[in-house]
């Protein structure tokens, strides 16, 4: 393309995006989405916003250029709480040694102030591409993943999706998922003077947290994937007893699941469920599993062969990456939402995701010189190719 990024307007972006508070929970993206819509407008893109719930809301926006297939840019406008132990004030971009601070500068409004940019020189410049061209940024990635739930369920018709993250420029193709059962473990209550009148519930989940780190060793981490790695059981909270001299009925486990591409949620579930059921059998231990806690959702992958994913590390690598990828993703993201709606798809961005994961830093200013983004005018899968990017990035998930 003959356009260049505007660096100056790219950081106004990032300043305003920063500004407006979007940590999740509670989420709270509408005014972000006025913000983002208003952009996309601007550029001669027809924007609506989705408030799929009441402060809950995407943004989707659209440029019909010819036939071709049709792209989408994703990332998501919500944010981890800003925490605390920040050097300023977390929503004021500060820019200092050549990086760029605040509270979702990694993760992800530097991803989405650079597909701004790239959405407005693909619209100065609709003689080099052919095709659609889809904007749509979502809330709620950092808890439930709502937004990108809600946009898939409308069944878009879609060929491609990049989706934004912080992954030093680098290309991701899959990525794991992620489930959250909270199982509950059963006693039998007694004055802790009497506990043989009674069965410590706390006692009985300390058996079967034996079990569990026996079930990740011996069969769940066996499950690997060629670049995500191993699959995971673990647990990540632990509650019960109501009183100091009772002995508990009941304790609480909150357990960790992590998929690898090909792992089905549904047969997790069921596996897991299954895997209380020997628990009982094999120790006497009663447990049941109650809830599932929120997640992004599943693990998915493109293919490495795929058209998309040999065009993006191509154009990585043209821009000085290295080590282009294609890599695997530990956290969950979004991606999985837009294969499910039938497109193949990418995570990249700018920023390194340990930054992101410690909430405070963002590339080094030289990266967001580059913001470019290639539509060739074919039609076939190899249309869609990407050179550089800008911004900074978030955490894993
Ligand atoms: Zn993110």
């Amino acid at each position: 393309m003959s356009v260049s990024p505007d660096i100056p307007r790219m950081k106004r972006d990032l300043a305003d995006l920063v500004a407006l508070c979007t940590e999740n929970p509670p989420g709270r993206e509408t005014e972000a989405a006025s913000y983002v819509a208003a952009r996309l407008s601007e550029a001669g893109l027809d924007a609506v916003i989705d408030e799929y719930e009441p402060g809950r809301a995407n943004v989707e926006a659209r440029l019909s250029n010819g036939p071709g297939p049709t792209l989408v840019f994703n990332t998501h406008m919500d944010v981890v709480p800003a925490g605390e132990g920040w050097s300023s004030d977390p929503f004021v971009l500060r820019e200092a040694d050549g990086r760029l601070y605040g509270r979702g500068t990694c993760d992800c409004k530097g991803p989405l102030a650079a597909m701004l940019e790239a959405v407005r020189m693909l619209a100065a410049e609709r003689s080099a591409w052919s095709g659609t061209l889809l904007a749509v940024f979502v809330g709620d990635e950092e808890v439930g993943s709502k937004g990108a739930r809600h946009f898939a369920a409308k069944r878009p018709p879609i060929d491609f999706a990049v989706v934004g993250e912080p992954t030093s420029n680098t290309v991701y193709s899959c990525h794991k998922g992620s489930l959250r059962p909270i199982v509950r473990v059963h006693g039998v209550p007694a004055h802790s003077g009497t506990p043989h009148l009674g069965e410590n519930a706390i006692l009985r989940a300390g058996e079967l947290l034996g079990l569990i780190a026996r079930e990740h060793e011996q069969s769940v981490r066996r499950r690997t994937h060629p670049l995500v790695g191993e699959a995971s059981l673990t647990v990540t909270r632990i509650s019960g007893g109501h009183a100091d001299n009772v002995l508990p009925g009941a304790c609480e486990m909150l357990l960790d699941r992590r998929l690898v591409p090909g792992e089905n949620e549904a047969e997790v579930k069921a596996e897991i469920a299954a895997f209380l059921a020997r628990a009982q059998s094999e120790l006497g231990v009663r447990a049941e599993i109650i809830g599932f806690k929120p997640t992004t959702g599943g693990a998915t992958e493109t293919a490495s062969d795929r058209p998309i994913v040999r065009q993006s590390v191509a154009a990585a690598a043209a821009n000085g990456i290295a080590s282009p990828g294609p890599f695997g993703f530990q956290g969950a993201c979004d991606l999985v939402h837009f294969r499910d709606a039938g497109a193949e798809g990418i995570v990249i961005g700018p920023g390194a995701a340990l930054y992101g994961a410690q909430g405070r830093r963002i590339r080094p200013r030289r990266r967001i010189r580059r913001c470019e983004l290639d539509l060739p005018r074919h039609r076939t899968p190899d249309a869609v190719g990407m050179t550089g990017w800008c911004s900074c990035c978030a955490g894993l998930r």
